[in-house]
């Protein structure tokens, strides 16, 4: 019997384990708060990442580490990795965790990236603000995600605010400045590779963005062959550099026809979560497999699928449910502004087909903003 440790106990590590029952693992889950949702389908340790008696035991009950959560301080994953195999690797974790080593990384390995600028005072803003142009955004380094840690700047008069909201962690976490990218679309490759080394990634997704939170998902994104292999070979690039085990996405701005890298996801991703039911092999179970050197599963679209995230609170699932191609996901959570709920992926075999589906679920959730863009696109030339 195998038991898969996971740190944090999110959604993720909550699909990770269901995705893993067929397969009849057992799993331990890890995380600093005792209603984390996975709990409720995995024992569960609650302790501090820093607490070495907390990680011992964790360390002491499982066959293999991996995350749900990628803001695991890198030298507990490392403290891990020292006493039991721990993937992805925590020198993957470390890069992805800090946006101007990623950029950096990115940049060596020829992948197109927005211009960037690490700041550590005023005077450098001003300095990268000079430099780089406005529109810029101003982001934490670290320990940043969905949209949080993020000041954009319109015009230089917005500097002394940029500074007054994120000025304090320039010496914590530290601060990265980012050319203000005018995007036509967001894409993001899901890709998944094994002890191995064999590759496999997703079809292209298309992401739309609320807020700087993932809204709405579309695989395959509409897209000529050409763009979608030049994604792929940044992802394959990026996994060989980094020696990477297990299911990461990287997150892609499309401008003028061209891919800029925005940023490495070092695990499954809330844009791969279409592939529960939209294709052969889910990330979650593809990853799973990676990191216990099992073989790969097929990465197969079975036609189209939408992704909604619902933020917030749980709209009505009927609407869904009444949908022959409509899968429900109700992450087990209590309702709180901002935070990812659950979701429902919506399955057909055209894109004609999804559209219609699409729009008969906003019109009863009221939810016709949301599913907006996603009908343009299948409906788009
Ligand atoms: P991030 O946390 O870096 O993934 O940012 C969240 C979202 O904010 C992205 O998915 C984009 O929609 C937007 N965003 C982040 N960085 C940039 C940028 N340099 N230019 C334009 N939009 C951005």
């Amino acid at each position: 019997m195998t038991t898969v440790g996971i740190l944090g106990g999110g959604q993720l590590a909550r699909m990770m384990a269901l995705s893993g029952a067929p397969l009849g693992l057992r799993f331990l889950v890890m995380d600093t708060v005792a209603d984390a949702c996975a709990g409720q389908f995995a024992p569960m340790i609650v302790g501090d990442w820093r607490d070495e008696n907390a990680l011992g035991e964790f360390a002491s009950r499982v066959d293999v580490a991996t995350f749900d959560f990628e803001n695991v301080p890198a030298e507990s994953a490392q403290w891990l990795a020292d006493r039991i195999p721990v993937f992805p690797q925590p020198r993957a974790l470390a890069i992805a965790q800090d946006r101007l080593a990623e950029k950096t990384l990115f940049r060596e390995l020829g992948i197109p990236v927005p211009e960037f600028a690490a700041v550590a005072s005023r005077e450098e803003l001003d300095a990268a603000i000079a430099q780089l142009g406005t529109p810029c955004i101003l982001k934490t380094r670290r320990l940043g995600y969905d949209g949080k840690g993020q000041f954009r700047i319109k015009s230089p008069g917005d500097a002394a605010a940029a500074w007054d909201a994120l000025g304090a962690q320039a010496t914590t976490v530290g601060l990265i400045l980012e050319g203000f990218v005018t995007f036509e679309r967001e894409l993001s490759v899901v890709a998944v590779r094994g002890r191995d080394g064999e590759f496999r990634t997703w079809p292209l997704t298309e992401n739309w963005h609320v807020d700087g939170v993932l809204s709405a998902s579309l695989a395959p994104a509409k897209t000529d062959a050409a763009l979608a292999q030049t994604a792929f070979a940044h992802a394959r690039k990026l996994a060989e550099a980094l020696d990477y085990v297990g299911v990461f996405a990287l997150e892609l701005f499309c401008r003028d026809g061209v891919l800029l890298a925005n940023e490495l996801a070092p695990r499954v991703h809330n844009s791969g979560h279409w592939t529960i039911e939209g294709s052969e092999t889910s990330q979650f179970q593809n990853h799973l497999r990676a990191v216990l050197g099992l073989p790969l599963g097929s990465t197969r679209m079975v036609g189209l699928a939408c992704m909604l995230n619902w933020i917030g609170e749980m709209p009505d699932a009927n609407a869904v449910l009444d949908e022959a191609g409509g899968h429900w996901h109700d992450y087990g959570k209590e309702a709180r502004s901002g935070r990812k709920v659950g979701h429902a992926t919506l399955r057909a075999d055209s894109p004609e087909e999804l559209a219609g589906t699409l729009q008969q679920v906003g019109r009863v959730l009221a939810r016709e903003d949301q599913v907006a863009p996603v009908v343009e696109a299948l409906r788009g030339s």
